[in-house]
C-alpha cells in the first residue's frame, strides 16, 4: 500500500512537471501556452490527492487494527492465565469439600439434633454448601467466558424451570418465601441446558434471598413465539436501587444494601449476563426499591451459533429500568 501511494506521488508529480514543461515549449516555440493541457494535468493531480487520501485513511486504520492487537496481546494472555489459576484453585477446592461435607453429615447423624453441636455441625453444612456453589459459579463463569462450552442442543426450557423450582424448594421453604411456576406448554430453545438452569437458577435464587418472609416469587414464560421466549422472575423483596442497577451484572458488585446482611458474592448476575449473551438473549430489570424485582430473560427458540468467545454482545442487549 505504501509503494502504491509513493508511486501515485511520483505519478503525479511527473504529469504535472511534463505538462508545465510542455507549455512552457509551445509558449517559447509558439507565443501560445497549452491550456488545455495544463488543466488536464491540475485534474490529475486532483484525483491522485484524492487516492493518496483515501490510501492513507486504509493504511492508518489497518495499522491502527494491528497495533491494538499486539498492545492487547499481553493483557489478554494476563487474563487467560488469571482464568486458568481461577480454574485450577476452584477444581483444588471441590475435593477437599466434598470430604468435609461427608464427615460433617456423618459427624451430625451422631449427634442428638437438639444438642449444641449438631447445630454447629449443620451450619458448617450450610457454609460448605455455599462455597461449593462459590466455586461451581467460578468454574461456570470461565468456562462461559473461556471455553466453547456450546455444546448446544435443543432444550426444553419449562423442565429447565421445574428442575430449578424444586432445587430452590427447600431454601424458599426456610426462608418463608412463596415459589410457584405458573405452567406453560413445552417451549423448546437451542441452548446449553447446563448453563440455561444455572441462569434461571441464579435469578430465582436472588429473588428469594432478597426477599422478607412472607414474601413471593414467581416464575413464568411470556411472548411466546415461534421466534422467542421470556422468562420471566417477579419478586416482591427489596429491590435494587436506580444507582444499582447498571451495576449488578458486573463481576462481584453488590448494593451496600446486600452486601451488609445477606449472604452472596456477587458473582451470580455476571453469570447470568455471559449466559445469555452466548444464547444471542436480552435480559430486562424492572426494579422499586421496598416493592420488588422483575428479571426477564428471552432467548431466540431457532438454531443460533453461540456468540463467539472474545467477541462483542453482538445480538446481545441488557435493558433495566426502575419505574
Ligand atoms: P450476590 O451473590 O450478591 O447475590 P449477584 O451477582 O447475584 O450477587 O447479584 C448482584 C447484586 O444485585 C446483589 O448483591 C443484590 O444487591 C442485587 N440483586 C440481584 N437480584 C436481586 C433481587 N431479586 N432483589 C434485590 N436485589 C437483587
Amino acid at each position: 500500500m505504501v509503494v502504491v501511494i509513493v508511486q501515485l506521488f511520483e505519478f503525479a508529480q511527473k504529469t504535472t512537471l511534463s505538462a508545465v514543461a510542455q507549455s512552457l515549449q509551445d509558449l517559447l516555440t509558439t507565443g501560445q501556452a497549452n491550456d488545455q493541457a495544463l488543466t488536464n494535468a491540475v485534474e490529475l493531480v486532483d484525483a491522485t490527492k484524492r487516492y493518496v487520501l483515501a490510501g492513507i485513511v486504509v493504511l492508518s486504520v489497518v495499522f491502527g487494527m494491528i497495533a491494538a492487537h499486539l498492545s492487547l496481546r499481553p493483557l489478554r494472555e494476563a487474563l487467560s492465565m488469571q482464568r486458568r489459576f481461577i480454574s485450577s484453585v476452584a477444581h483444588e477446592l471441590r475435593t477437599p469439600l466434598a470430604v468435609l461435607r461427608v464427615e460433617n453429615e456423618v459427624a451430625a447423624l451422631e449427634v442428638k439434633p437438639d444438642h449444641p453441636v449438631h447445630i454447629t455441625l449443620k451450619q458448617n453444612l450450610q457454609e460448605i454448601d455455599r462455597i461449593t456453589e462459590i466455586l461451581n459459579n467460578l468454574l461456570l463463569f470461565n468456562r462461559v467466558k473461556s471455553v466453547n462450552i456450546s455444546a448446544f442442543e435443543m432444550v426444553d426450557l419449562l423442565s429447565v424451570a421445574e428442575t430449578v423450582v424444586e432445587r430452590l424448594r427447600r431454601l424458599s421453604g426456610s426462608k418463608g418465601v412463596s415459589l410457584s411456576l405458573e405452567s406453560a406448554p413445552t417451549v423448546n430453545v437451542y441452548g446449553n441446558r447446563a448453563a440455561l438452569e444455572q441462569a434461571i437458577f441464579n435469578i430465582i435464587k436472588n429473588a428469594i434471598v432478597y426477599s422478607n418472609r412472607g414474601g413471593e416469587v414467581a416464575l413464568s414464560f411470556s411472548e411466546i413465539s415461534d421466534r422467542q421466549v421470556t422468562v420471566v422472575v417477579k419478586d416482591r423483596g427489596i429491590g435494587i436501587a436506580k444507582k444499582d442497577l447498571s451495576r449488578i451484572f458486573e463481576p462481584f458488585y453488590r448494593s451496600a444494601r446486600s452486601a451488609d446482611n445477606r449472604e452472596g458474592t456477587g458473582i451470580g448476575l455476571s453469570l447470568v449476563y455471559e449466559i445469555v449473551k452466548l444464547h444471542r438473549g436480552k435480559i430486562r430489570v424492572d426494579s422499586e426499591p421496598g416493592v420488588g424485582t422483575t428479571f426477564e430473560i428471552t432467548l431466540p427458540r431457532g438454531v443460533v451459533s453461540p456468540v463467539d468467545k472474545g467477541s462483542e454482545s453482538e445480538g446481545f442487549t441488557y435493558d433495566f429500568t426502575s419505574q
